[in-house]
């Protein structure tokens, strides 16, 4: 890793996303910054749809090392950038770009950053695993991209719209055993689950009783994984927990996706715990 931020410079790095105000980005980069001891900051920047193309040039001119990207700039903001990392090609969105010099970019950390999280704090060794995907949205994608590379037995999809489903097991056919389910097939398809992962947003505030599966249908013991973090124990997880399941919630995720921008940004490890501190202090702060 090249250590960039021993390059001295003031480091300029940022979000951009429509809204941008409610976004815990800012209080979790700066705490890292300051870590890091890294002379720099990271302002969150709400840029319209329309105003897409000219922030990226911005970022050129103005001389920004890093960017992340946010709803609902994902998939657009790719068309804007000099060079698109295979992940992210592969999964159809970057939320984050590295400025080299005035060459951009971008990356995908939200898959990676899942599944570091997902191993660090709840199941080390995915290798061989029966994993159900609940949803086939945008982070779907990228969480099934990265749980590929860990060669699980299977990827059982599982999404309302039971095409959406189909269609992206088809799509990455030939890198593994991937299906896609609809919910009337949920219940059997829950039954040889080892790990179950949430991706809708189901159970999100402000609907934190709902549930994306009867709880009766996870089965006793496994590993329960929610993408969502606010709240930080979803109904999922409580139920799961009753059911004597590991349970891993969302912030985990958000916090490793930031953690390896952070490093292609600086080339230094990032400080994780400092960085999970911060979210939750600014969950405390303001508790939406
Ligand atoms: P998205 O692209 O809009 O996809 C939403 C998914 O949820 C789709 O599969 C959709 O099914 C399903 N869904 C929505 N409402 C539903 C309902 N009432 N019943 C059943 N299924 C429903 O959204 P996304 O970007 O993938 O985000 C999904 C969740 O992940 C959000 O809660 C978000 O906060 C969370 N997330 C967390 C992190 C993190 O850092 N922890 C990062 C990214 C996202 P259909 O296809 O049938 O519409």
């Amino acid at each position: 890793m090249v250590n960039y931020a021993a390059q001295g410079d003031y480091m300029l790095l940022g979000v951009i996303g429509d809204p941008i105000a409610h976004s815990k980005s800012p209080a979790m980069h700066l705490a890292a910054l300051a870590a890091l001891g890294i002379q720099g900051t990271y302002v969150p920047l709400h840029i319209r749809p329309a105003g897409l193309d000219d922030a990226i040039q911005a970022m050129r001119a103005l001389g920004f090392r890093g960017m992340n990207v946010t709803i609902p700039h994902k998939v657009e903001v790719m068309k804007y950038l000099d060079e698109i990392d295979a992940a992210a090609l592969r999964i159809g969105a970057v939320n984050t770009i590295v400025n080299d010099n005035g060459k951009l970019t971008g990356y995908n950390t939200d898959g990676i950053g899942y599944v570091r999280s997902l191993k660090d704090e709840a199941c080390p060794e995915l290798q061989g695993k029966h994993i159900v995907v609940l949803g086939a949205g945008g982070a779907a994608r990228g969480i099934i991209d990265a749980l590929i590379e860990e060669s699980p037995d299977r990827i059982s999809i599982v999404n309302r719209t039971r095409d959406k489903a189909g269609a992206l097991a088809e799509e990455w056919i030939s890198r593994g055993d991937l299906r896609g389910y609809g919910e009337e097939e949920a219940e059997a398809v829950l039954q040889h689950a080892e790990i179950i992962i949430n991706t809708t947003s189901v159970g999100m505030h402000p609907q934190i009783g709902a549930i994306p599966i009867p709880a009766a249908h996870i089965p006793q013991g496994i590993v329960v994984s929610d993408l969502i973090y606010n709240p930080l124990q979803t109904e999922l997880l409580r139920q799961s927990e009753l059911r004597q399941c590991i349970v891993h919630g969302g912030l985990g995720m958000f916090v490793n996706q930031g953690a390896y921008a952070l490093e292609y940004w600086t080339g230094v490890a990032a400080p994780l715990q400092v960085m999970r501190a911060a979210v939750l202090d600014s969950f405390t702060n303001n508790s939406t």
